[in-house]
């Protein structure tokens, strides 16, 4: 794997800047491993002739000797390190059909029915985010279904991986699907340049699948807000969504109360505005990195233009560990 990065610098780590990629995230090449470092990409891989290689970005070249394939890829749209990964298997490639931009899956040729199945509905899914949040951010799509069972999927640039015990049609499936797809626009595209304000990741990525339900015909996105608000408040109030401390980052709670502060913003501000909302947000940082600040300093000009005040309930959800009510939808929105 070759890799343009920025420049290198020293690593740093104060009480006020949190940069460094987390442990176990890390890409297996030197690198300047900060979220904010982006560059583009690419990636040239030999592996035996029965095995695919796949990586970030679009296949542009493949070269097949007598034993061996040489696999090139560029991920021509700024990525972070993190989110760079290398896929080797004996795959079987297959075409989905139903979005805007080719999705292509990668798996065993054992998993092929499960594949058609659980991912049936993935294309609806990208358009449906599409409408939601703005065009589908890449070129194209990509899905890695590996031969063993994986405890959660993962999402990198353009692609993302799931175990051979992600492949079924139940809500638990399907809203990881979701995720991961919506990781694309909320963590890919638009990256928190300091983990602190990782729930910029996965407060949105969380709420996609909510959004997903109610989009495609199940429980409304209210209804998932009623049930994980009953959860959060029986839990300890002791996490500080916009700083949860680098031990906590992937705490469930980080998940649900950004997707919770997601719900409340769309009941403060009626849906037209919400969405439009988060749809600016998008096309304002589109391959760049983004802050809480930011998003807070977004949200809220956009509310007091339209006269509705959101700082308050913004800074209760972000800053203080006690659990906010959720806010009663506005009439007629
Ligand atoms: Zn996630």
């Amino acid at each position: 794997m070759r890799g343009r990065t920025g420049p290198a610098g020293r690593s740093s780590r104060t009480a006020s800047s949190w940069l460094d990629s987390p442990t176990g995230r890390r890409p297996g090449s030197p690198c300047n491993d900060r979220a904010s470092s982006k560059a583009s990409y690419r990636f040239e891989l030999s592996t035996p002739a029965a095995y695919t290689a796949v990586a970030n970005g679009s296949l542009v070249g493949k070269h097949t000797g007598s034993s061996r394939t040489v696999w090139v890829y560029e991920q021509a749209e700024p990525m972070s390190t993190y989110l760079a990964t290398v896929q080797i298997g004996r795959y079987r490639a297959s075409r989905l059909e139903g979005a805007s931009v080719p999705m292509t899956v990668h798996a065993p040729a054992r998993l092929r029915a499960g594949v058609d199945l659980a991912l049936a509905r993935q294309g609806e899914m990208l358009q449906t985010f599409a409408s939601l949040f703005g065009p589908y951010p890449f070129p194209a799509y990509t899905v890695v279904v590996t031969d063993d069972v994986l405890e959660i999927p993962l999402e990198s640039q353009t692609l993302s991986t799931f175990g051979a015990n992600h492949l079924r049609t139940d809500w638990q499936s399907q809203r990881l699907i979701a995720h991961e797809l919506a990781h694309q626009w909320f963590g890919n595209a638009l990256t928190a340049g300091e983990w602190r304000d990782i729930w910029l990741h996965e407060g949105f990525a969380c709420y996609s699948e909510w959004l997903w339900s109610e989009w495609s015909g199940g429980r409304p996105a209210q209804r998932h807000a009623d049930e994980h608000w009953r959860r959060l408040s029986a839990l300890p109030q002791d996490l500080i969504l916009a700083d949860p401390s680098r031990a906590r980052m992937f705490d469930d709670r980080v998940y649900k109360r950004g997707a919770l502060l997601l719900h409340a913003l769309r009941l403060r501000l009626g849906d037209a505005l919400f969405f439009d909302v988060l749809r600016t947000w998008v096309d304002a940082h589109r391959y760049g990195t983004v802050s809480t600040a930011a998003f807070t300093e977004h949200v809220s000009a956009a509310a007091d233009a339209a006269g509705v005040g959101v700082r308050q309930l913004l800074q209760a959800w972000l800053f203080s560990p006690q659990l906010p009510e959720l806010p009663r939808a506005v009439t007629g929105a």
